[in-house]
């Protein structure tokens, strides 16, 4: 393959357009090919004439990424995919995602799996009246961080005034699947990547220190941050198709008893209109729920979903 001039494409370059191209749209696809190929031929011309003496790699790589991100955007259309990220899928792919990386980066939670192992053991063939040994001895130490950090998250969620609203079983799984990602992800990252950093550590006063009590005072931190994260991004949800809320308007003022200061913020597919409260007094939120009139004013999530899959 070669260009008038019998200049031919580096194969890298031409198997690397290929194999972009498969991301376009069929019905596009030969099209989006000869733009590009014609693109990178051009460029091609002045390096081989010797036009080009620096920066090259940089400028090759400038291309093929200005022709992936061309690619991506052709298949999948940006208002979609910004309306995925809001929804529930995308937190579902990430948990799962994060989960896949983190077994795949720490053989499988190999310290996890070595802690239940050690309570198993101590549960059904050790002795009760043992005294504490090395193993025990871990397991109060990974145990009574992660009993602490749960009753802190649960201190800080009440605290935190966090009103949710009675709505149906799929606000709650989603709110269930959310805490249940956060207590699982939150503590293997303490406990397998705290045990990869401790091994890192030589000077014993600091691995107990700073590898051991100081990185479970941020795991605790983290924990409490995280379920805090949870029940503010589910309050600003809609329940029907658990998307967060946009366009957030402040109406009220704080020096009015009467017209208090809130916040409104509008579900994108036109499920209804949430006012959140900004004031201390504890008024609940409040959820109006649209007609189906209402529902030509918005994009519907079918249209987008198959803008993504043309
Ligand atoms: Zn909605």
């Amino acid at each position: 393959m070669s260009n008038d001039r019998g200049v031919p494409l580096p194969m890298p370059c031409r198997g690397f357009l290929r194999l972009a191209s498969w991301i376009v749209p069929r019905r596009t696809r030969p099209d989006w090919h000869a733009r590009w190929s014609a693109g990178l031929w051009n460029w091609w011309i002045l390096v081989e004439r010797g036009e080009l003496t620096s920066g090259v790699s940089e400028q090759l790589a400038a291309q093929c990424r200005g022709a992936l991100a061309d690619a991506f955007w052709l298949r999948f259309n940006k208002a979609a995919l910004r309306t995925w990220v809001r929804g529930p899928g995308f937190v579902v792919v990430a948990t799962a995602t994060i989960l896949l990386l983190m077994a795949a980066c720490t053989h499988g939670f190999a310290v996890t799996r070595g802690l239940i192992q050690i309570a198993r053991d101590l549960h059904y063939a050790r002795p009760q009246m043992m005294p504490p040994g090395a193993q025990e001895g871990a397991l109060i130490a990974y145990g009574f961080p992660i009993v602490f950090a749960l009753a802190t998250g649960i201190v800080l969620v009440m605290i935190g005034r966090l009103s949710l609203r009675p709505y149906g079983w799929r606000y709650w799984s989603f709110l269930i699947f959310k805490t249940l990602s956060v207590m699982a992800i939150v503590p293997l990252l303490w406990i397998e990547g705290g045990a990869s950093i401790r091994a890192h550590i030589s000077n014993v006063q600091l691995r107990v220190f700073a590898g051991g009590l100081g990185l479970a005072l941020v795991f605790v931190v983290a924990f409490g941050c995280a379920l805090l994260w949870i029940f503010a991004d589910q309050r600003r949800r809609c329940p029907v198709c658990l998307e967060q809320l946009a366009m957030p308007v402040t109406v009220g003022s704080w020096a009015s008893v009467f017209d208090p200061v809130a916040t409104e913020l509008l579900c994108n597919q036109g499920h209804g209109a949430l006012c959140l409260s900004e004031t201390e007094t504890g008024e609940a939120d409040r959820w109006t729920a649209f007609g189906a009139s209402w529902s030509s004013l918005f994009d519907t999530n079918e249209s987008k979903r198959d803008n993504v899959l043309r």
